[in-house]
């Protein structure tokens, strides 16, 4: 076995891969980019080594500076997690030349399952069944559309380089073809490097379910079973689990055998995914991850194993651990991805401070593989994915009661994120009844904008008693000169508040506006009115952001966080947004509509597609940026006329940044 190994990614995997290497006593070197100089993944390695600033391109993504620091550290090997240079031939064969061993599978392996064109033509020579399209050289427009034409539409356009569901585009119909071409070969170039497509006949809902398999150095490869990913968003998983619902003993078998013919037809080694996409009954391949999946947790929690443990061992030259008749399911497991991003405005990725961050307790049915602490920032170099939470039980009944249960424990505040959604879709009856198909999010908008909520009552006197706090703290710093003037809790009990007997505190909640009347009564205790006339007798005493309230004639501890320009409420009840309006701000409001197209989060701009004084209609495409490897298109807010135009290609934009300007009709 190894003595030391170099972890070549971030984030999440990097700490769980830290992990397993710690528990085999192996020691572990991070490596890092000047944006995460104080990552998490930092912090827990043995040591850990800057490869450059912060563009994966020129640190995570590059081979030079990652061999120089294995070298520099005297690691035997190099884990690359996925993602980065996980599926990438050239560095797996840089590492072996620099006499490294690179933990996957040799570089022809990765090189003939890197194109999804070409991989699918060996995969149709091996007798795996493939899903309707063309995977054929010919490049050219006409070739393509006449190949889409001639599969039928609706038709999916893929990347062959693809992975991470970008570079996709479904085509309804012919008229739509050219612009959906141009797209994705634009985002793949992006991502890629490479812009060639294949084509594929766009299934109806279809399921995702892939196989684990798992190869060593003597020619011996099992199967671990099934994971189905059925839930996704932009065709990327967010939930998965294992064993696939429904899946029948013999269709198991055959997609576990075929599995294995695909890692035999290339001579695989180490972990390996063979993706299916599974409809009527049938199962076609779609591709094969030639890597440790994201999911993987689901399968160590079906089958008792660690496939990281399996991975360093393989890669050390030993056998597999276990025969395929020494592998069994037990029970069930779900996995949720927790992701920086709004689900109500496309999934877009989000970027911010994480200024509180709670999770479930781990035990023997809860397991949490994270990247992030309370502090970090979450900028937007890289995969907006934050951590993974993931449950198991004897069956999926019991497991989804786990799930909903942890999710229920999850808080993560200051960066948007997908938390709501993963609840929404746990608690959902169709969730709960039947085996789920990728088309199920689509299908169910509702849940990616979940209705306003009216605030509890003891969310809006916490929020109350911060703002009366606030002021009072300001109000002291003005008199006294505090310590902290920033701080609420400087000058808490005892403040009488500005001269008046009763103050008036105006929130704004999701469900409108909340203007409460506060009358002083002594050592931190207010009696709050509310617009309905109701009444409450309340008293706070705060240690940081955490509150006692005392409210009529119970007691409560709350959390009130200054975050996302609002304050954040966490009760017993749930998680509350209300944003504190200051008095005469009343009449500034609102001033939207004024035409300014703004960059919604740093990144790069990748296409100018108007120009001064050009008409533009509501809804059209003015600017496409590129951020968190996500192309994400801007488009006129009402019909108008360009007034001008500061956004040029290739220039970075930063948040907030107008980059078009619409003068309105008329
Ligand atoms: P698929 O490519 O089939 O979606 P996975 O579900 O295993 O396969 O997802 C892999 C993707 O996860 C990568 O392409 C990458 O975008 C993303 N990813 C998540 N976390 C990380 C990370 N820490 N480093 C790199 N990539 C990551
Ligand atoms: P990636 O490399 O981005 O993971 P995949 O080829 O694995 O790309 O496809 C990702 C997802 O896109 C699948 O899990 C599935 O939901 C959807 N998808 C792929 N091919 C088809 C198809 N032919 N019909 C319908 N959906 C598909
Ligand atoms: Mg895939």
């Amino acid at each position: 076995m190894f003595g030391k190994i170099l972890i070549a990614n971030r984030g999440e995997i990097a700490c769980r891969v830290i992990r397993t290497a710690r528990r085999l006593g192996i020691a572990t070197v991070a490596v890092y980019s000047d944006a995460d100089r104080d990552a998490r993944h930092v912090a827990e390695a043995d040591q850990a080594i800057a490869i450059g600033p912060a563009p994966a391109r020129q640190s995570y993504l590059s081979i030079p500076a990652l061999i120089a620091a294995a070298k520099a550290s005297g690691a035997e090997a190099i884990h690359p997690g996925y993602g980065f240079l996980s599926e990438n031939a050239d560095f797996a064969k840089a590492c072996g030349e620099a006499g490294i061993v690179f933990i996957g599978p040799k570089p022809a392996a990765i090189r003939a399952m890197g194109s999804k064109a070409a991989a699918k033509a060996l995969m149709a020579a091996a007798g795996v069944p493939l899903v309707p399209g063309y995977h054929g050289a010919d490049q050219s427009e006409a070739r393509l559309a006449a190949a889409a034409a001639e599969i039928g539409y609706p038709v999916l356009i893929k990347a062959s380089a693809g992975g991470g569901g970008k570079g996709m585009r479904i085509v309804a119909g012919g008229e739509d073809f050219a612009a959906a071409l141009a797209g994705a070969k634009r985002e793949a170039a992006a991502a890629f490097g490479d812009d060639h497509v294949l084509i594929e006949k766009y299934l109806d809902r279809p399921r995702h379910i892939e196989i684990q398999i798992f190869a060593d150095q003597f020619g011996d490869c099992v199967h671990l079973f099934e994971r189905d990913c059925s839930i996704q968003r932009r065709h990327q998983k967010i939930i998965e689990e294992a064993p696939a619902p429904g899946l029948d003993p013999a269709t198991r078998a055959a997609m576990g055998d075929a599995a294995i013919r695909c890692a035999r037809a290339v001579g695989y080694v180490g972990a390996g995914t063979v993706e299916f996409i599974s409809a009527g009954g049938e199962f076609h391949f779609m591709e094969m991850n030639t890597r440790l999946q994201v999911e993987h947790p689901v399968t160590e929690m079906i089958t008792g194993l660690d496939l990281v443990e399996w991975q360093l061992r393989v890669a050390a030259g030993e056998r597999l651990p276990r025969a395929q008749d020494q592998l069994d399911i037990d029970g069930h497991a779900i996995e949720a991805r927790i992701y920086a991003e709004d689900p109500a405005r496309n999934f877009l990725p989000a970027s911010g401070t994480i200024r509180y961050l709670a999770e479930p307790a781990p035990s023997a049915h809860v397991r949490i593989d994270s990247g992030v602490r309370a502090g970090d920032r979450i900028g937007v170099h890289y995969d907006p994915m934050l951590a993974k939470l993931i449950v198991w039980d004897r069956d999926r009944g019991a497991a989804l009661v786990r799930l909903r249960s942890a999710l229920a424990d999850f808080a993560l505040i200051g960066v948007r994120n997908n938390l709501a959604l993963l609840r929404a879709i746990a608690e959902h009856p169709d969730f709960a009844a039947a085996a789920p198909d990728t088309g199920f999010i689509p299908r169910h908008p509702e849940l990616l904008a979940p209705p306003a909520v009216a605030p509890a009552r003891e969310a809006l006197a916490a929020a109350a008693l911060h703002v009366l706090a606030r002021r009072g703290a300001a109000l002291a710093a003005q008199t006294h000169a505090s310590p902290d003037p920033a701080s609420p809790w400087a000058a808490r009990d005892g403040w009488r508040v500005r001269d008046q007997a009763a103050e008036d505190v105006h929130l704004r909640g999701e469900d409108g506006d909340h203007r409460i009347t506060a009358l002083w009564r002594g050592e931190g205790a207010y009696r709050l009115t509310l617009p309905d006339e109701t009444t409450m007798e309340t008293r706070g005493a705060w240690d940081g952001e955490r509150l006692r309230l005392t409210l009529d004639d119970r007691q409560e501890s709350l959390r009130v966080i200054e975050a996302e320009a609002a304050l954040v409420v966490l009760a017993e009840s749930g998680e509350y947004r209300l944003h504190a309006i200051a008095p005469d701000a009343a009449a500034a409001d609102e001033s939207a509509g004024d035409g300014r197209v703004v960059a919604p989060i740093p990144g790069y701009v990748r296409g100018v597609l108007v120009v001064a004084e050009e008409r533009v209609a509501r809804g059209q495409a003015l600017v496409v940026m590129e951020a968190m490897k996500m192309e994400i298109t801007l488009t006129a807010p009402f019909a108008g006329s360009v007034g001008s135009v500061a956004a040029t290609v290739g220039a970075m934009a930063e948040e907030g940044q107008a980059l078009v300007v619409i003068t309105p009709e008329g």
